[in-house]
């Protein structure tokens, strides 16, 4: 199953936030969340089922409009003949732009971008996001591993979820066992036997974690000194041994030890994301600063230095609040783009000074991720959450880019 790309989640996530700030005038906006396995006969029945329920509403305009928002998801079911691979969400409803009257039916319609678990059915005033907004959160991996002597357990942590994914016991005795004269002797057949155990850990969690696209990293736990051992020594993969964020001590080992992992380095990973952040603004600025630095910003340099594929990443304030609109000119054929906070319906048109409509207006971010997207550049969201992101939208208009090379 593939995963969303960095694009879709954004977004997914900018369409949940367009969606959570929706409300009806009554218990009126429909949600619905169709798990892959689900029939689609089994859910228009459903639904004719909640509509002749809906018969018994008592405010005349509810009823019209929920009876309304559950024949357009019968229209819509219509066009599936099975759910997609990650299951269907819907959101339908009518919504108010403004006073009375000015309610509008408004239709989304997409496949899921994680699988859907169990089937929802929701009416009520705001759509019904949290099984979304519990997806897209959940698109991080971590792997765990607690470890001592005798027993190591690895494990992933994917939001909120834990899958163990292997335990291994070592058979290594405490030392405290041996006795008399051939203790020296019983001690290094100890830690060779120990050795051995790293070894076999190792190649358990390399066999496990390489393979997961995308690892954000890992982090090792256990009681004593066993998991520094395995770190320090040659046991794991270079690639994942730069992967490792930090060393936990726990109390135990075992799926109770994954738990003390997980538990105790929480303020470490939410610490993560901002730090990611806070470097590639730092590594931004520092370009800057030299003559020749490979870092341009505002709008119009870095667009045309995306149109050249000169970017490397492209930094986006998440606060950027303009709007890229497309004015044609029906007189002449004259187009122009332009970018504004609020646009206008008209402008003047340069060439004949007739009246220009808006054809297309997009949010700028959205314009310029797609932009990047073409030319292959990678883009990050910048939040606001960090001195360096705010001095990106404050200094920089909230548009920086890290160059390839000096255009
Ligand atoms: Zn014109």
């Amino acid at each position: 199953m593939s995963e969303p790309s960095s694009k879709e989640l954004f977004e997914f996530k900018r369409t949940l936030q367009e969606l959570s700030d929706k409300r009806g005038r009554g218990t009126e906006l429909v949600s619905v969340y169709i798990p892959p396995d689900r029939q689609i006969s089994d859910v228009a029945k459903h639904m004719r089922e909640e509509l002749s329920q809906s018969a018994n509403i008592k405010s005349k305009q509810t009823k019209k409009n929920v009876q309304s928002a559950i024949e357009v998801i019968m229209q819509r079911l219509k066009l599936f003949p099975r759910p997609p691979e990650k299951g269907l969400v819907m959101f339908v409803g009518m919504v108010p732009r403004g006073g009375p009257g000015t309610e509008k039916m408004e239709t989304y319609v997409f496949e899921s971008p994680e699988p859907i678990k169990t089937y929802i059915y929701h009416c009520n005033s705001e759509f019904y996001l949290e099984p979304l907004r519990e997806m897209l959160e959940e698109k991080e991996t971590y792997g765990l591993a607690v470890l001592d002597r005798k027993e190591a357990t690895i494990a992933t942590l994917r939001g909120k979820r834990i899958d163990i994914l292997k335990t291994l016991t070592s058979g290594v005795p405490g030392k405290h066992k041996a006795g008399g004269q051939s203790q020296r002797r019983f001690d290094r057949l100890i830690d060779l036997a120990a050795h051995e155990f790293l070894k076999r850990i190792g190649e358990h969690m390399n066999e496990a974690f390489l393979q997961i696209e995308d690892l954000k990293g890992i982090i090792l736990g256990g009681p004593g000194h066993t998991k520094e051992e395995f770190l320090n020594g040659d046991y794991l993969h270079h690639e994942l041994k730069k992967k490792v964020i930090t060393t936990v001590d726990t109390s135990y080992t075992g799926e109770f030890g994954i738990r003390e992992v997980i538990d105790k380095s929480m303020d470490v990973l939410s610490e993560i994301d901002v730090m990611r952040e806070k470097k590639l603004v730092q590594r931004f600025l520092r370009e800057l600063i030299n003559e020749d630095g490979l870092a341009s910003y505002g709008e119009r340099e870095v667009r045309q230095h995306l149109q050249m594929g000169a970017v490397e990443v492209l930094l986006l304030s998440e606060d950027l609040k303009y709007q890229r609109g497309t004015y044609e000119c029906a007189s002449c054929g004259h187009s122009m783009e332009k970018t504004g906070k609020d646009l206008p319906d008209t402008e003047t048109c340069p060439s004949c000074n007739d009246q220009m409509r808006l054809s297309d207006r997009r949010d700028m971010i959205d314009d310029l991720v797609e932009m990047a997207e073409e030319v292959g550049t990678e883009v990050e969201i910048i939040s606001t959450e960090t001195e360096e992101g705010m001095q990106l939208l404050r200094a920089f208009g909230g548009i920086g880019a890290i160059l390839r090379y000096r255009p």
